[in-house]
């Protein structure tokens, strides 16, 4: 086979896992992208190979999705959940893993698009040993976290480094928002080609179900005022604000009022601690009777929690793009967002939630009651929403630019943009 005409790519993801369950410590939007842009490019005809480290002896190697996207699944360091603050050490050998696998099956990636700052570095050097064309996303911007962050890993500056290399030398990085673009622009370097290609939901997913059905079907009576969260527990996701701005809620008393956390893992892990820490304040605050931590939601129920709710609270300290926030205006439920990164770009403030300043518990309490108060005008928020997602963020549109990028950048001769912008 041709390597140059087919279209075959490699989505590098080496601590992001499409295949793996989602809301999990540290398995959040990274994987649900990669998973989904997988899935959506093979069904415009790419053969998409999408490369993760294995981390359990129980997993399999190779997990076929669609006929033309499967998940590999490679051995590179301690087969085991490795924090990703961790995992450098083990690149040069998922490195080497990689290119045996393309030995064995006689495939080598013409085009390759890497994710996150780790498989960044791999699609370096397999760009360096075999000339592959690399695209990038970040996810993340460690420019931008350690600014939010109270201990600054020891990894910090081969991370900085390594992000800054990789916006020079890639043939594409891909920013998630104009805001992220900007980030990477006046933190990182003014050197390099960055396109803007948002996430996307699954639009048919997202919006199956009505509210009453919806509520029906989770036992939630038809006139509570439901707040729910959806996300990882991490302390930069700030549930905590949210549940202070709950507690602050002029409904609070009102026997209607219904708060929703969903998402973490079981307990021993390394997200229970900020689990515990949450479950506590909700004691604290004396919220337990109107407050519910179902834990992981699966994909078969989500759209079912986005849908009875009255609201959706993103309430994060900073987030590149928020997919959670897409989600939930896709089900026609309006969002409550910190005025901050991609939900700037997601969230239209006054027409499909609200957006509010991070941490400001005060100002996220009058945005809810705002919403649940007045329930003519959170219908029309979640219908200009549901139209909002439709017409800007499904799969299938994120697919089609990023399948242009691929043969754009395939077709061209050897681009030299590191010499871009000097
Ligand atoms: N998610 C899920 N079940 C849960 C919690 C989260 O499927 O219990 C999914 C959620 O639907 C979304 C992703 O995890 O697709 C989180 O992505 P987001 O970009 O909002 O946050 P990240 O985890 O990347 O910080």
């Amino acid at each position: 086979m041709n390597s140059t005409t087919e279209k075959r790519i490699a989505l590098i993801s080496v601590h992001g896992d499409p295949a793996i369950e989602i809301g999990k410590e540290e398995a959040g939007g990274q994987n649900v992208y990669v998973r989904e842009v997988g899935k959506s490019l093979a069904e415009l005809g790419w053969q998409v190979d999408m490369f993760s480290r294995r981390v359990s002896p129980e997993q399999e190697t190779i997990v076929q999705h669609t006929p033309l996207c499967r998940t590999i699944r490679l051995t590179a360091g301690p087969v085991e959940f490795v924090p990703r603050d961790h995992g450098f050490k083990y690149l040069p050998e998922f490195v080497q893993q990689l290119l045996q696998f393309q030995r064995e099956t006689h495939i080598k990636y013409p085009v390759i698009h890497t994710n996150y700052w780790l498989s960044s570095w791999v699609g370096m050097q397999l760009k360096a040993l075999q000339g592959s064309k690399q695209v990038h996303t970040y996810h993340s911007l460690g420019a931008v976290k350690y600014k939010s962050v109270d201990t600054i890993p020891l990894i910090a500056t081969k991370r900085l480094a390594v992000e800054k290399q990789v916006l020079e030398t890639a043939e594409r990085i891909v920013a998630t928002s104009p805001q992220e673009q900007q980030h990477m622009r006046s933190l990182v370097s003014t050197k390099g080609y960055i396109d803007v290609i948002p996430c996307g939901t699954d639009i048919q997913q997202f919006g199956s179900i009505d509210r009453a059905s919806a509520r029906a079907k989770l036992g939630i009576a038809q006139d509570a005022k439901v707040v729910l969260y959806v996300g990882r527990f991490d302390s930069r996701k700030g549930i905590e604000t949210l549940v202070r701005a709950v507690n602050e809620s002029q409904l609070r008393n009102s026997g209607k009022l219904k708060l929703i956390i969903g998402g973490g893992s079981t307990p021993g892990a390394s997200d229970g601690r900020e689990r515990d820490r949450i479950e506590s304040i909700v004691q604290e605050l004396g919220m337990s009777d109107f407050t519910t931590l179902p834990g992981r939601l699966g994909q078969e129920i989500l759209p079912t929690y986005y849908a009875a709710a009255d609201v959706c609270v993103v309430p994060s300290h900073y987030e590149p793009f928020g997919l959670v926030a897409i989600e939930a205006m896709s089900s026609g439920t309006p969002v409550i967002a910190s005025d901050v990164g991609g939900l700037q770009f997601t969230v239209v403030t006054e027409k499909t939630g609200l957006l509010v300043p991070p941490k400001d518990v005060a100002a996220f309490s009058v945005a809810i009651d705002r919403i649940l108060m007045n329930p003519r005008w959170r219908n029309e928020l979640g219908l200009a929403a549901r139209r909002h997602i439709e017409s800007k963020f499904s799969w299938g549109g994120v697919a089609d630019n990023l399948s242009e990028l691929y043969t754009q950048i395939s077709a061209a001769s050897i681009l030299e943009p590191a010499l871009v912008g000097q």
